[in-house]
C-alpha cells in the first residue's frame, strides 16, 4: 500500500531525512522506533505530503504523492493520522467531532455521517459518549475519539505518530487496545511508537531509524529480541 524510495528532507541546511527506503503491504503493520529527532515524524508527515519530501518518492495505492501533477487533496482523503496530541476540536462535542469532515470533505449527509461516526465510536469502546465535549474526557478517550474520527473517513491506511506517548501510563493500554484491534482487522498501519512491547506482539515488521537513515529492519524478534546493529542494541537498553 505504501512504497517510498529514497526520500530525503532537509530543513535548510540540515538533512533530516538521509534516503529513505520503506514498503508497508497492504493489511501490514510497520512499527518505527528510534530516538528523539532522528527523523520519525518527518517521515510520517512526508507519507501524507504534510511535510514535501525534498527528493525521492512515495506512493500511496498507486498514486505518487511526490507527483506536483496529483491531486494531493483526494489522495490524503484515504489516509487517516492520528497524533501524539489528540487535535480534537474542543467547542464540538465527540458526534461532531467524528461528523465535521465526512461532511465537509465527503460530502456525506448529516444522517449518514452520524451512523458511520457512531459506529466507530463503539468500535473504540466509546458508545454512549456522543454528545461528550472533548475536556469531559480522558486522555485516553479522546486519542480514542480522534482514531473513531479518522477511522470514519474509511482510511486505506492509518499513520500513528506516538499515539500514547502524552498519556498517563495507566490510560495508554485501551488505546493501544483499540490499535491492537485494528491491526487484527487487517487495518494498513504505520505507528512510531516507544512501546516496545507493542511493538513486539503487533508488528509484522519493525524498523529502527537513527540520524535520518534505517538503520535496522526486520520481523519484531528480530529487532528488538535480538538486534545486530550497536545503535540499535544502545538505544534498545536505554528504552527496555
Ligand atoms: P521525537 O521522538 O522527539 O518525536 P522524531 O524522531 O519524531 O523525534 P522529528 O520530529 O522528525 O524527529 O525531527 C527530526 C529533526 O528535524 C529534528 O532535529 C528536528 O528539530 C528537525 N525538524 C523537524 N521539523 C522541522 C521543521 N519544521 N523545521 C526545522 N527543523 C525541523
Ligand atoms: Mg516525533
Amino acid at each position: 500500500a505504501v512504497e517510498i524510495t529514497d526520500l530525503h528532507k532537509s530543513f535548510g541546511p540540515v538533512e533530516v531525512l538521509r534516503g529513505i527506503d520503506l514498503r508497508v503491504g497492504r493489511g501490514e503493520v510497520v512499527c518505527v522506533i528510534g530516538p528523539s529527532g532522528s527523523g520519525k515524524s518527518t517521515l510520517l508527515r512526508c507519507v501524507n505530503v504534510l511535510e514535501e519530501p525534498t527528493s525521492g518518492t512515495v506512493v500511496v495505492d498507486g498514486t505518487e504523492l511526490t507527483d506536483p501533477d496529483v491531486d494531493i487533496d483526494a489522495a490524503r482523503r484515504r489516509i487517516g493520522m492520528v497524533f501524539q496530541s489528540f487535535n480534537l476540536f474542543t467547542h464540538l462535542n465527540v458526534l461532531n467531532n467524528l461528523t465535521i469532515a465526512q461532511r465537509k470533505v465527503l460530502r456525506r449527509s448529516q444522517a449518514e455521517a452520524e451512523q458511520i461516526g457512531l459506529a466507530n465510536l463503539e468500535r473504540v469502546g466509546l458508545d454512549g459518549r456522543e454528545s461528550a465535549m472533548p475536556n469531559q474526557l480522558s486522555g485516553g478517550q479522546q486519542q480514542r475519539v480522534a482514531i473513531a474520527r479518522a477511522l470514519s473517513m474509511d482510511p486505506d491506511l492509518m499513520l500513528f505518530d506516538e499515539p500514547t506517548s502524552a498519556l498517563d501510563p495507566e490510560l495508554v493500554g485501551d488505546v493501544l487496545a483499540v490499535m491492537r484491534r485494528l491491526a487484527d482487522e487487517g487495518m494498513t498501519m504505520l505507528v512510531v511508537t516507544h512501546e516496545m512491547q507493542f511493538a513486539r506482539e503487533v508488528a509484522d515488521r519493525v524498523l529502527f531509524m537513527d540520524a535520518g537513515v534505517v538503520v535496522e529492519e526486520g520481523p519484531p524478534e528480530q529487532v528488538i529480541g535480538s538486534p545486530r546493529e550497536e545503535r540499535t542494541r544502545t538505544f534498545l537498553s536505554r528504552v527496555l
